[in-house]
C-alpha cells in the first residue's frame, strides 16, 4: 500500500539548531555577508559555489530556514520567500510570461490576483483567460499556442471552490504549460505538488502564520526554477526584490510549528458550524457538507487528517443584513469585522463588498457572488457550541433565522 502522505511529519522533523546550541535557529540579522577571499565572491555571483551568502535579497540564512520548512511542508525540492502573497504571485507569473504569453486562470481566485491579471499583465502583453476550473473542458477549449501558464486556487477565495489538480495537471503536462496553485486556503490539506502542480504559492499571512501579525507569501517549486527567480540577471524575485525580512522569517518558522494542530480546529469548528447552521435553515457553502458540488472530489484528493478547512460562507438574505449580522458578531465578540483569513479569532467580511470588489459586479454574478454573502474564517474557539449558541443570537437579531 502506498505511504499516506502527511506533511505535519515533515515539519515536526525539522531539526534546527541555533548558532550556541539554541532550539530555534538564530537570527541572520544582516543584509549583507562578507568574504576572505575576492575570488570566492566572483564565484558566488557567477552561480558557481553553493551555500554561500551574498545579499538578503538574493537569500539569507532565516529566510532559507523557512523557507527549507516550506518546501518540506509541500513536498518541493526548493521555495522562495517574499514579503507577502501577492510578491510571491506576481514574480511567478512574470518569471514565466513574456509578452504575447497567455494565462488561463480559474475565475473565481483572490481580487488582487485577479486585478493583477486583469488590469496589470495586459501592460507587458500578456493576457489572461477566466474560466470555470471546476470544468476541465473550458481549460482544454481554453488553451492556444500561446498559453504558458494555468492558475487556480486549491480552494477559491470566496467561494470555496474545489479544482480537481490532478486533472488539470494532466492536462497541463500533456501540452507542455506550467501549473501554478494557490493553496493559502489549504496548507497541509491539499499537497497541489504531489498531484502534479509545477509550483505552489501561499499567502503566508493566512494560515501559515496565523497571527496576522505580518504579511508574507512563499513559492514552492523544483530548484531548476527557484533558483531561476533569484538568477542575478533575470530572476524575477531578484530583480523586482519583494523581499522576505529574516526577523519575520524566524517568527513565521516558529508559528509554523502549531499548524497542524491550528488546522485541525479550525477545520473541526468550521464544520460543527457549517452542520449546524445548515440545519437551522440557512444557505451553507462549505466543502464538508455533502451538498457542496466537490464535497467528494475533496474527500478523493484531500490528506484526510486535517479536515475540509477552516472557511465557511453563510448567505445573510441581503447587503444591509450581511453588515447588520457582522456588526452584531463583532459587538458580541465573536470575533472581528475583518479581511484575511486564518488567525486565532473569528474573522468575518462580505467578499463582494471588499477582498473581491476587484471583479466586476456582472462578473460576480455569474459566478454567485452576491453582495449577501458573509465570508467566515473561523478562529480556534475551544467550545464551539458556546460560539454557535451566540452565533446564532446574533442571525436570530437581524432576522435571518
Ligand atoms: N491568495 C489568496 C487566496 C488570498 O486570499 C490572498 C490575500 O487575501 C493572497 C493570495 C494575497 O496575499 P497577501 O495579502 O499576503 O499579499
Amino acid at each position: 500500500m502506498a505511504k499516506k502522505n502527511n506533511p505535519a511529519n515533515n515539519i515536526q522533523d525539522l531539526q534546527f539548531f541555533g548558532e550556541f546550541g539554541g532550539v530555534n535557529p538564530s537570527i541572520a540579522d544582516s543584509s549583507t555577508f562578507t568574504y576572505l577571499a575576492g575570488k570566492t565572491m566572483g564565484d558566488v555571483f557567477e552561480g558557481n559555489r553553493e551555500g554561500c551568502y551574498l545579499y538578503s535579497r538574493h537569500t539569507n540564512p532565516s529566510t532559507s530556514y523557512l523557507g527549507q520548512a516550506l518546501a518540506n511542508m509541500e513536498n518541493t525540492k526548493g521555495a522562495i520567500l517574499s514579503a507577502s502573497g501577492m510578491g510571491a504571485i506576481t514574480t511567478t507569473l512574470l518569471q514565466l510570461c513574456s509578452a504575447g504569453d497567455e494565462i488561463i486562470s480559474s475565475r473565481t481566485i483572490y481580487g488582487g490576483t485577479y486585478a493583477f491579471m486583469k488590469n496589470y499583465l495586459p501592460k507587458f502583453n500578456i493576457k489572461t483567460n477566466f474560466v470555470n476550473t471546476t470544468k476541465l473542458s473550458e481549460i482544454q477549449n481554453a488553451i492556444t499556442s500561446k498559453t504558458k501558464v494555468i492558475y487556480c486556487e486549491t480552494m477559491s477565495n470566496p467561494l470555496l471552490e474545489v479544482s480537481d489538480i490532478k486533472s488539470i495537471a494532466k492536462i497541463a503536462k500533456e501540452k507542455g504549460i506550467k501549473f501554478v496553485v494557490d493553496n493559502t486556503f489549504t496548507p497541509l490539506i491539499f499537497s497541489p505538488s504531489i498531484m502534479g502542480a509545477d509550483v505552489t504559492i501561499h499567502s503566508l499571512t493566512k494560515f501559515i502564520n496565523g497571527t496576522s501579525d505580518t504579511v508574507g507569501g512563499v513559492v514552492c517549486s523544483d530548484e531548476e526554477f527557484i533558483s531561476e527567480m533569484i538568477d542575478v540577471n533575470t530572476g524575477s524575485a531578484m530583480l523586482l526584490g519583494p523581499v522576505m525580512d529574516s526577523m519575520r522569517a524566524a517568527s513565521i518558522l516558529k508559528n509554523i510549528r502549531t499548524l497542524p494542530l491550528r488546522i485541525k480546529k479550525h477545520s473541526h469548528n468550521a464544520l460543527y458550524l457549517s452542520i449546524k447552521f445548515q440545519k437551522d435553515g440557512l444557505r451553507v457553502v462549505y466543502p464538508g457538507l455533502e451538498n457542496h458540488p466537490q464535497h467528494n472530489l475533496m474527500k478523493k484528493s484531500m490528506n484526510e487528517d486535517f479536515g475540509f478547512g477552516g472557511m465557511f460562507v453563510i448567505d445573510a438574505l441581503t447587503k444591509d443584513k450581511a453588515n447588520e449580522l457582522m456588526e452584531e458578531m463583532q459587538e458580541r465578540n465573536l470575533g472581528y469585522l475583518a479581511v484575511s483569513l486564518g488567525f486565532y479569532k473569528t474573522l468575518f467580511s462580505a467578499p463582494g463588498l471588499s477582498t473581491s470588489s476587484e471583479i466586476p459586479e456582472e462578473e460576480r454574478e455569474t459566478m454567485g457572488l452576491s453582495d449577501s454573502l458573509v465570508r467566515i474564517s473561523i478562529g480556534l474557539d475551544d467550545d464551539i457550541e458556546r460560539t454557535y449558541e451566540t452565533m446564532r443570537e446574533c442571525m436570530q437579531h437581524v432576522g435571518i433565522l
